[in-house]
C-alpha cells in the first residue's frame, strides 16, 4: 500500500481535461507528477487516454466521410 498524502491529491477527476490539454499549467504539472507516482491514476489516465483518442478517431472518420 502506498501512503495517501493529503498534499497530493489523487487526479482522476483531473484526468478528462488533462488528456484534452484543457488544464491551467499548473494544474497540468500537479497532474503529470502525480501520474509518475501513482499506479492507479496512471492506470486510468491510460483508459481516459485511448476513450479520448477512439472519440478522435470517430470524428476523423465523420469528417472523411
Ligand atoms: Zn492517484
Amino acid at each position: 500500500m502506498t501512503a495517501d498524502r493529503g498534499d497530493d491529491p489523487h487526479v482522476r477527476q483531473l484526468l478528462g481535461a488533462y488528456v484534452l490539454d484543457a488544464l491551467e499549467a499548473d494544474e497540468c504539472r500537479s497532474v503529470a507528477r502525480h501520474l509518475q507516482r501513482c499506479e492507479a491514476c496512471a492506470e486510468d489516465y491510460v483508459e481516459v487516454a485511448e476513450a479520448v483518442s477512439l472519440l478522435a478517431l470517430l470524428n476523423m472518420d465523420d469528417l472523411l466521410e
